[in-house]
This record gives C-alpha cells, structure tokens and sequence, in this order.
C-alpha cells in the first residue's frame, strides 16, 4: 500500500481534480489516497455554523448553499460527472443542517463536527467519481465509519487500534485499486462526526500509512518541497532535500506551514518515509522526511510565526511555586485549545506564547482567578535553527524583541509587530 495525501489547494478546482487522477493513475496500485476540503471549504463551513449559533438560520442556509453547495456542483459539472452520488450527500448535509437548525442548547463544538466534516465527504466524492470516469478501479470509503475518535470534537484523538482493524476490515472486504478517503474527520463510538483540527488532514495521512503498514505516504503540495524558509520572505530560499523524523518534527512545532506536527508520530514508528512533492510537477524528486540519525539540514532554516499572544503571568502575591503554578496554568491553556510556542520564566513571572485563537480572552479571564495576568498581542516568532552570524545579521529583528532564546544551533526571537499591550 502507498499513501497519497492532497490538500486543499490542490484539489480547489476541476483542474486541480484533473491533475489530481492524473498522478493518481500513474502511481501503482494498491493505494489510499486522503483529500482534504476543496480550497477554503473549511473556513466557508466554519462561517455557516457560525452564522447559525448567531441565531440567523436562514442566513446561514443561504450562505451553505452559495458558498458550499454551489459550488461543488459545479465542479462537479465541469468534470462532467453524473452528480447523482454528490447530490445524495448534499441532501445528508441539508438533513444535517436542518436537524442542528431545530435544536437547542446544542454544543458548538459537536455541530461544527457535524457541518464541518462535509468538506471533506463532499471533494472526495468528486474526486472518487472523477477517478471512476477516467477509467480507475477507485472506490470511497467513509473516514465516519472508520476513523474511531474520542468525543473531543473539533480535536478528537483517535483509537488506533479500532480504527486500523475497521479499515483495515474495509479495505480487505472490497478489494479495490484505489480507496480515496477523508482527511480530518472520523466519528466517535455513536456514530457522531468529529474532527482532528484544521489541517488535520496530514494527520490522517499518517495514521492511514501507520494502520495499513504502507510503503510510503506522499503529501502533494502546491509548493516544490519542504524549504529552508518562506519564499515571500527569504528569496534565495532553497530546498531540503531530506529530513530525519527529528527535524520535521521541529520544523513543524516552530511554526513552518509544511505539515501538520502531528503528523510525524505514526509514520516514525514504523520507519515509513514521508515524501513530500509539487502537485504541479510529480516527476520533481521534492523532499523526503526518513531516518532518525543526526540532523541532515546543512542550510539554516528560518521559520516566521506570526500573530501570536505573550501571556504574562504574575502571582497575586509574591507566593509564586512555579511547581505548582505551571501544571495548573498549562491545563488552563489546554482546556482552551492554545498552542504553546515559546515559554520564559523569571522568579515571578511565566511568559507563554501562544497562537492566535477565539479562545484566549477566556483562557485569560480564567487565569485571571488565580493570577495577575497582562498580554501583547500581534507577535512574531522568528526560528533561525542551523543559526550562523551572516544569517542573523540580515534577519534579526530590528523592531522591539521581548524574548530572544538561544541554544548551540538555534536562535528564537519573539518580537512586537504592533503596538498593542493589554493589561
Ligand atoms: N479541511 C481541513 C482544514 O482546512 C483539514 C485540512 O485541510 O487538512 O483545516
Ligand atoms: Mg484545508
């Protein structure tokens, strides 16, 4: 078994579609390919849920059906598709709405699961439909019934072991060349919708190579491969040619946008290399994450987060056991969902860095219980790992740096890029 991961960029259209059965029918078979929502899908669902927790449910109809519903037909017209099996599920989605539209007191998070996880149930059909008419023996599976998660919806964990024997169960009872399936969703024992957070599609794609025991998981990309820094920002940016799992997994928890840092976990347990490649040109050799020896980077590598929070955290009197405070205060920031990037503490205080979520002014507001607690908003994060003094001198940051961190191969500078301090 190969894996082929494709996100959203690649699949934003009917010529990405295209393209998409085009590297598909050339791999060899047996092969699992995930595809995530088309283009911004997600975000247009996230709004429709939104829209209707305002309590504007016919506003929130109509925005499904113009920015969601619409659309996938006519991709799928374009592609010439009989769209009788899209329609279907547009009609499951439709009950779904209707169903979550009627009740009260539901849990946001539940119904975003719901909604949400029909991006994914609605490209793949197009994609599997659209691999069937050009002639592949591709056949659609259901991440619903396969993927086992906890009830954690929106960042569900998932039961390895029930889910590999369901699909694996799946894959063996309809022997297929191709089964294409949905990144980002699963279900939890009743059945109901969840999903793995944004951009979790990566993630599916691990997990999938990890439980089929594949060969390799590609993520095609709309980029050439994983580079040492953001083109935009650094125009001599180059690319890695390979990786250890160990590097990725950095990479990734800096911040660079190249693959999900969950991602690395089941493919390292297995060995199973993980490649990733220009959807745009398949032949390109991309970059390859194998291997656990030492760091094979020879360039620096330069890793820009930006839009983070700096959360200050002082006691409330100066009885402050930092033993004590920090499991509390980082279970606070997990019950939030808010992702950690950089920490600095003093005798009495705790600075976090955390990314830029609708959850923070809660988070803070709870920590304010315990804590005096002040925050700056509008922060980057720059990683310089591989660091060399050259490298430094043309990135350092010249505008106000609040935390600079250092150890022997990287540099982390957390700086102010607007003006914005709350206390
Ligand atoms: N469609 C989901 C998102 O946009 C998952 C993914 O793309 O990986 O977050
Ligand atoms: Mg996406």
């Amino acid at each position: 078994m190969i894996v082929y991961k494709f996100g959203g960029a690649s699949v934003k259209n009917s010529d990405g579609i295209r393209n998409l059965s085009k590297i598909v029918s050339e791999a060899n078979a047996p092969i699992c390919v995930v595809v995530s929502a088309m283009g911004k899908t997600t975000n247009a669902l996230e709004c429709v849920v939104r829209t209707l927790f305002d309590g504007k449910a016919s506003e929130a109809y109509e925005l499904l059906n113009s920015t969601v519903i619409v659309p996938h037909l006519a991709t799928a017209r374009q592609l010439g598709l009989d769209t009788q099996k899209l329609e279907n599920e547009i009609d499951n989605l439709k009950d779904s709405f209707q169903m979550v539209s009627h009740g009260h007191g539901q849990l946001y998070d539940k119904v975003y699961d719901c909604i949400v996880s029909y991006g994914e149930v609605l490209s793949t059909r197009i994609v599997a439909d659209y691999l069937q008419l050009a002639g592949n023996d591709a056949h659609w599976l259901d991440m619903r019934k396969l993927l086992r998660t906890d009830s954690t919806f929106r960042e569900a964990n998932v039961v390895i072991r029930d889910s590999q024997q369901l699909l694996l169960n799946a894959i063996a009872d309809e022997p297929h060349n191709i089964y294409v399936l949905q990144g980002f969703i699963g279900a939890n024992s009743q059945g109901n919708p969840t999903t793995l957070g944004r951009e979790g599609s990566d993630y599916t794609a691990a997990l999938v190579g990890n439980m089929t025991d594949a060969e390799s998981v590609t993520i095609w990309k709309d980029v050439p491969g994983i580079l040492n820094a953001d083109p935009r920002v650094m125009k001599d940016a180059v690319l890695i040619p390979e990786l250890t799992y160990y590097d990725a997994v950095e990479l990734a928890y800096s911040g660079a946008q190249v693959i999900h840092p969950k991602t690395i976990r089941p493919l390292e347990n297995k060995s199973i290399p993980l490649y990733v490649k220009p959807f745009m040109e398949p032949d390109a050799k991309g970059s390859v994450i194998a291997g656990t020896k030492k760091c094979r980077i020879e360039v620096p590598v330069v890793i820009r987060r930006n839009n983070l929070t700096l959360i200050t955290i002082r006691p409330l009197d100066f009885a402050f056991v930092m033993e004590e405070s920090l499991p509390n205060i980082f279970s606070v920031l997990k019950q939030h969902h808010l992702k950690v990037s950089i920490i600095q503490s003093s005798a009495v205080t705790i600075s976090i860095a955390v990314d830029n979520s609708s959850h923070i002014e809660e988070a803070i507001e709870f920590l304010r219980a315990s804590y005096r607690v002040s925050y700056n908003q509008g922060l980057t994060l720059l990683t310089i790992r591989q660091t060399n003094k050259e490298i430094e001198r043309r990135l350092k940051p010249e505008t106000q740096i609040m935390i600079e961190q250092r150890t022997r191969n990287t540099v982390k500078f957390l700086y102010r890029t607007l003006q914005d301090t709350k206390e």
